[in-house]
């Protein structure tokens, strides 16, 4: 049977790579794949507690049916700690997603159509241009360097292209290459964007998961005209199996968000908000999120040596001051994904980052992710990677 499917579906297409991924499960492996946070750090304890009083206390509006933008003190509470990333904003200005990813998704059906192009870090996440691939759209990736995208390249970009509908960038710790946008990039963002009128979609899962140096503005907070929109997420600051992140945006901006998520699901789950919400009110979440610093610091340490010492010096890879991820370029005759073949034999799993680039090449590249595995399996896989590197140089 060969039914009809929609245009879209033609450029859906399963990655060869998630089937590698699929592999990467299996408890003997090392894996450096994915963008997983520490389990051991998630507070399951307490929210067996605050679970329990949710349901004793509230239980049957935690079941019922809620409001689309979200559980209002949970709004409330996400709005607060905006203000104190330093972006004026109001409960009103607040939508509750199912993780930002449901975000991204509104996103491109919101302001893509078929053909249009939106404007990426190259690279850039691969779960938003799946997102935004499903809306038809092509991808124009902008050079980026340490201090992130380079402007003037963006503006050469702005410049030359027609139907250029958005621009989508991860200013903090960015997934994959784990870099940082230095803040007159941030500003110039903003800048550019005003006089193209274009809104910006600031993807900000790992903004307060900085171990070292200063914190900087987001790119909403910088904006005067309401055309960022902020996407956030509690799945690294708290856990991701709850679903929760929001979007961020202008009055006018957010309305639409609202609709749309009206018509994919109605709202987010009741009782997970009940569940977080509850969370927030009897425990310290800052004070959660510095035990994930630490860790995940010591991690980051740890593997950065492992690298240093195991890895070819013609390896380079990016000191990420925050985050999950490391990026490593390899010389540019090594395929990342030939390497992953080879290295999977040894148990040990990464990302090509070849992924991570819509428009393709790149293919001596790989995301290394530092957050999940424990110490001792962090030196024996980065030393059997290092050695696997070493036998496709000679
Ligand atoms: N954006 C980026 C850059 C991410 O890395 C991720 C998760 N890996 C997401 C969005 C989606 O996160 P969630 O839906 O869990 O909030």
């Amino acid at each position: 049977m060969e039914l009809n499917y929609s245009d879209r579906m033609g450029g859906i297409k399963a990655s060869e790579i998630r089937e590698l991924l699929k592999l990467t499960v299996r408890p003997e492996v090392i894996s450096f794949a994915g963008g997983l946070p520490a389990p051991e750090l998630f507070p399951v304890e307490e929210l067996k507690k605050v679970s329990q009083k949710v349901l004793e206390e509230d239980g049957q509006s935690a079941l019922q049916y809620s409001p689309t933008e979200g559980f209002p003190p949970l709004r409330e509470k996400i709005a607060e700690r905006m203000e104190k990333m330093g972006v004026k904003t109001a409960a009103d200005n607040i939508l509750i997603t199912n993780g930002s990813q449901q975000g991204l998704d509104f996103s491109g059906k919101i302001f893509l159509n078929p053909d249009d192009i939106v404007i990426v870090e190259s690279p850039s996440y691969l779960g938003a241009i799946n997102a935004f691939k499903a809306y038809q759209c092509k991808f124009l990736e902008v050079p980026t360097d340490n201090d992130g995208m380079i402007m003037e390249k963006l503006e050469e970009a702005l410049k030359t292209k027609e139907n250029i509908k958005m621009i989508y960038v991860i200013p903090d710790f960015q997934n994959p290459s784990g870099r940082t946008w230095s803040l007159e990039r941030r500003q110039k963002l903003v800048e550019l964007a005003n006089e193209y009128n274009l809104p910006i979609i600031e993807d900000n899962p790992y903004g307060e998961l900085r171990f070292e140096g200063e914190r900087l503005p987001s790119i909403k907070s910088i904006d005067t005209e309401g055309r960022v929109i902020f996407l956030g997420t509690f799945s690294k600051t708290f856990c991701p199996g709850l679903r929760i992140g929001w979007v961020c945006a202008s009055d006018e901006v957010l309305n639409k968000y609202i609709l749309v998520k009206q018509g994919a699901d109605l709202q987010s789950n009741s009782m997970s908000q009940r569940e977080l919400d509850a969370f927030l009110d009897v425990y310290d979440l800052d004070e959660h999120i510095e035990k994930i610093k630490k860790l995940y610091k010591s991690r980051r340490d740890l593997m950065l040596e492992t690298m240093k010492e195991h890895f070819p010096k013609e390896v380079k890879f990016t000191h990420p001051e925050g985050g999950l991820f490391t990026w490593a370029v390899l010389p540019e005759h090594v395929n990342a994904r030939e390497l992953m073949k080879k290295s999977l034999e040894r148990n040990v799993a990464f990302v090509p980052g070849g992924s991570f680039f819509p428009n393709g090449g790149n293919e001596n590249t790989m995301r290394i992710n530092y957050s999940n595995m424990p110490e001792n399996r962090i030196v024996e896989g980065i030393k059997i990677l290092g050695e696997v590197i070493k036998e496709e140089l000679k």
